[in-house]
């Protein structure tokens, strides 16, 4: 058989690959360590009885968005929701980027910016932060003089944990204006910072903020994500998405889990306590560390290489994110913030390699 070919520029890409290996303790995906309240299964086993699987779901999920809405106070007309926040941003590239355009990225950040980017034919411009992560100005005007038609942020940005300042998004908002181009804020772990560019979005602004119910509401599997964003906006990418996209448990799921949002403050609130437990511990620790607003933290063991710390902590059962070799990333680890024994867990184990 002659097999049929996968378009050129496919060929050459490798997919996004989390090794998913089976250990006492899992830190390395950003997940929250606790599943959702029973009450809420409960709620959806039983709503669950009541949908008619023989119809399509409701195409617009207009009860789901209304409800995602009512959180941020804005209309239901201004959220778009979709199968995981990557597939807002595939929905933002298909309906923005594509052949002939191009997107924006300041690495390091989210690797699945550029690879979706590149994946829906988007050329991928690549911007640098500084060696403390920071973006620059200097470095934002570099990129805009490749008239990027998407600009990426992610606040707090992934792997670093860092958040971005207001100042610095309200100049790359502004210049995008100037410009016809496309700011798109990734705030996959916005809950856990104190300050969210959501606040900015609004009609007369080429803005939108995507979030996701994967990280804060302990919904990963649901596979559940969305934007807030001008109406006009979320109008644009009914053209690109599928027909009854998001279906009836998803939508479901995603209405029930807003009625438990004291819940979900609580486990938010747990997880930030122990993350600056986690940094203070580390201080102690001969790593290098950067300021995270998330549920994770960077860091960098001082005297051993990364590879070899990450391999010693597998040993011990306890996996996080090798980042070692990523782009700008030399001998980096990244620890996702678990539950109090996981992350004693971790500690232990890390202060065992480090001061043998
Ligand atoms: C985890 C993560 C996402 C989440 O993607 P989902 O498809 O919603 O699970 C999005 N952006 C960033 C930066 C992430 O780290």
């Amino acid at each position: 058989m002659a097999r049929p070919r996968v378009r050129d520029d496919l060929e050459l890409m490798e997919g996004y690959h989390s090794p998913q290996v089976d250990v006492a303790v899992r830190l390395n995906t950003n997940e929250s360590p606790v599943p959702p309240p029973r009450a809420w299964s409960d709620a959806l086993a039983l709503e669950m009885s009541k949908v008619s699987w023989n119809r399509y779901p409701d195409r617009s999920a207009t009860a789901l968005r209304r409800g995602i809405a009512r959180q941020y106070g804005v209309e239901a007309s201004a959220v778009f929701a979709a199968n995981g926040s990557n597939e807002v941003l595939q929905a933002l590239l298909l309906a923005y980027g594509g052949p002939g355009r191009s997107a924006a990225v300041f690495e390091p950040t989210y690797a699945l910016h550029s690879h979706i980017a590149r994946v829906t034919g988007t050329r991928v411009i690549e911007g640098r932060r500084s060696a403390d992560f920071e973006l620059e100005a200097a470095e934002v005007d570099r990129v805009w003089a490749e008239s990027p038609t998407i600009v990426f942020l992610c606040s707090p940005n992934n792997p670093t944990g860092m958040l971005e300042d207001r100042s610095v998004v309200e100049r790359i908002v502004d210049q995008a204006s100037e410009r016809q181009a496309l700011v798109v804020v990734d705030e996959a772990y916005g809950q856990f910072a104190e300050w969210s560019a959501i606040e900015m979005v609004d009609d007369d602004r080429p803005l939108v903020v995507s979030r996701t119910f994967s990280k804060t509401w302990s919904l990963a599997a649901a596979r559940l994500g969305y934007l807030i964003g001008p109406e006009w906006l979320v109008e644009s990418l009914e053209s690109v998405t599928l027909p009854y996209h998001l279906d009836a448990t998803k939508q479901l799921a995603g209405e029930l889990a807003l009625r438990f949002v004291d819940e979900m403050q609580d486990r938010v609130d747990q997880l930030v306590a122990e993350r600056e437990r986690v940094v203070a511990a580390l201080a102690q620790l001969p790593v290098d560390t950067w300021p995270s607003a998330a549920n994770f933290i960077l860091f960098r063991p001082r005297s051993i290489g990364g590879d070899v710390v990450w391999e010693q902590l597998l040993d011990r059962s306890v996996l996080v994110r090798n980042c070692a070799s990523w782009p700008r990333l030399d001998g980096c680890l990244r620890m996702t913030v678990g539950t109090p024994d996981e992350n004693d867990a971790f500690l232990g184990a890390l202060a065992e390699i480090l001061n043998e």
